[in-house]
């Protein structure tokens, strides 16, 4: 393949990237943007192995990789959960970022291109940027892992002094850059790489460690961006023009999304960063102790209450996702409607636990998407709704966001299902939600609790719905 047709190809398959992100925008385009995403990743691939810069020992060698990566990637991708998905993608990140810095330290090894003057300085720049941002997504996305699937607790890590540890440490990082650049010595060139990524790899940890539970999905969307960043930093040093492109429309993407999640939170992103929000327990714990009485209803009074309700809105949460009850979720739905019932979802940006989450499972469930609205769209609407069914949700629907200064989630824009005539919680337990905080909605006046596994109860649910058709 000669080198022109491979700068076609690459064209072509940046072209379907682009058309891929505007497809994902919508859920209603979204399956065709994936697709188009895989054709174009696929052409990527194609041209890059039988492109004009790699010999036939290499092809063989990429193939073999090829087989190897695809074959436990698709092992992982039949194995894992949709509840897993945050982690699985948390785990993909730190690969991303430990690719840019292997290719950054062979880059720097490898004198078969011997550079001179400002093309030199240019290169080492390329790889020491290569390498602090891949050490930094590659440990600070391992932390995120485990804090994403429990190993490691919600609650931030704030060292005495740590901000001007950050600063120390981006301090000597800088000086050495600056110095790395200019040295001609391979061996202290090393050294001085060698001592950036640990520096790197503690300001990873360090970054994600204080960061409280509350605020993970800022720091999901945000390491998304990072790993783009990484791989840009890896076409730079690679002199791959599809990489550095594919590179920035995920680092852009990323970091636009993350913007997005602070203004959902209601948080300035620096104050993320800066950490410490959301100290509660992780998901499941019984951090906070109940603070009052709660009442329980049962699964047939649940389906009374459905039955006589004119307007209803469903809050679904992590909960939902945990107990795969979106398909009966669909049936009730479905159910109702037709007894002249209207039902509508009102979707939380920062449900489950990966932006769009529950829009993904309603859509694998086929629910209509005319009737599923966002947080803006729907919250004032409840003073008007007649029940609001909450399944599996928690810190979303906490009006102590609202009311309660001293809540570790004050300031967060919650869902105000209290406001509707009746609220009906679905969940297991008293046991509180991701970011380790009691919620007062439990022990409102006109708040049920139905207790118990989201897709047993609405199994239940709807076996009553429909024996009373
Ligand atoms: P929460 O984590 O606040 O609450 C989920 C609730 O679901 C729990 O209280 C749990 O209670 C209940 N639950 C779990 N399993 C079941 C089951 N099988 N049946 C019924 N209920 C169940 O979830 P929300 O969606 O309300 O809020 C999301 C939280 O996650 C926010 O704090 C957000 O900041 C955070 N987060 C979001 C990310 C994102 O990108 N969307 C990423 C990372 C974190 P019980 O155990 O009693 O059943």
């Amino acid at each position: 393949m000669t080198e022109s047709l491979a700068t076609v190809a690459y064209l072509g398959a940046a072209i379907l990237f682009i058309l891929s992100l505007g497809g994902l925008s919508h859920p209603e385009t979204a399956r065709r943007g994936n697709l188009l995403g895989m054709l174009g990743m696929g052409l990527a691939v194609l041209v890059t192995v039988f492109g004009p810069r790699v010999s036939s020992s290499g092809v063989v060698a990429i193939v073999i990789a090829l087989v190897l990566g695809g074959g436990i990637g698709l092992y992982a991708a039949k194995r894992v959960k949709m509840t897993q998905m945050p982690e699985l993608v948390a785990l993909m990140h730190s690969l991303v970022g430990l690719a840019a810095c292997l290719v950054g330290f062979a880059s720097y090894v490898d004198t078969s291109h011997p550079l001179q003057g400002a093309e030199r300085a240019i290169h080492a720049g390329e790889v020491y940027i290569g390498i602090l941002i891949g050490a930094v997504t590659f440990s600070g996305s391992l932390v995120a892992f485990g804090k994403l699937n429990g190993r490691i607790g919600g609650k931030p890590l704030l060292l005495p002094g740590r901000h001007l540890l950050n600063l120390l440490g981006l301090v000597v990082v800088v000086a050495l850059g600056c110095w790395f650049v200019q040295t001609a010595s391979l061996g202290l060139g090393m050294l001085a790489l060698l001592v950036m990524t640990a520096i790197a790899l503690l300001f990873g940890v360090h970054m994600v460690m204080a960061i409280g539970g509350a605020d993970m999905p800022v720091v999901v969307s945000m390491l998304n961006s990072y790993s783009g960043w990484a791989a840009a930093a890896t076409g730079f040093m690679l002199g791959n023009d599809l990489l550095i492109v594919t590179g920035a429309l995920v680092g852009s993407s990323g970091a636009i999304l993350s913007y997005i999640m602070c203004q959902a939170m209601n948080r300035s992103f620096i104050s993320v960063i800066a950490g410490g929000f959301g100290s509660g327990a992780p998901a499941g714990q019984a951090g906070a102790a109940p603070q009052g009485e709660v009442v329980a209803i049962s699964a047939a009074e649940t389906a009374e209450l459905l039955r006589e309700a004119k307007r209803v809105v469903i809050v679904p949460g992590y909960g939902m996702a945990v107990a795969q009850a979106q398909h009966t979720v669909n049936e009730i739905t479905r159910t109702l409607r037709e007894r002249g019932v209207e039902v509508r979802f009102a979707i939380h940006p920062v449900a489950g636990r990966m932006p769009g989450h529950m829009n993904v499972l309603l859509a694998e469930a086929k629910l209509p998407y005319d009737i599923v609205l966002e947080m803006d769209e729907i919250n004032d609407d409840f003073p008007d709704t007649d029940v609001a069914m909450v399944i599996g949700a928690n810190d979303i629907v906490n009006p102590g966001a609202q009311d309660d200064p001293s809540s570790p989630i004050a300031g967060m824009p919650v869902l105000e299902v209290w406001k509707a005539r009746q609220s009906i919680v679905m969940k297991r337990s008293m046991a509180t939600g991701y970011a380790g905080v009691d919620n007062p909605l439990f022990y409102k006046d006109n708040n049920r609790m139905l207790f118990g596994d989201a897709k047993q109860m609405l199994d239940e649910v709807l076996a009553t719905l429909k024996s009373g058709a």
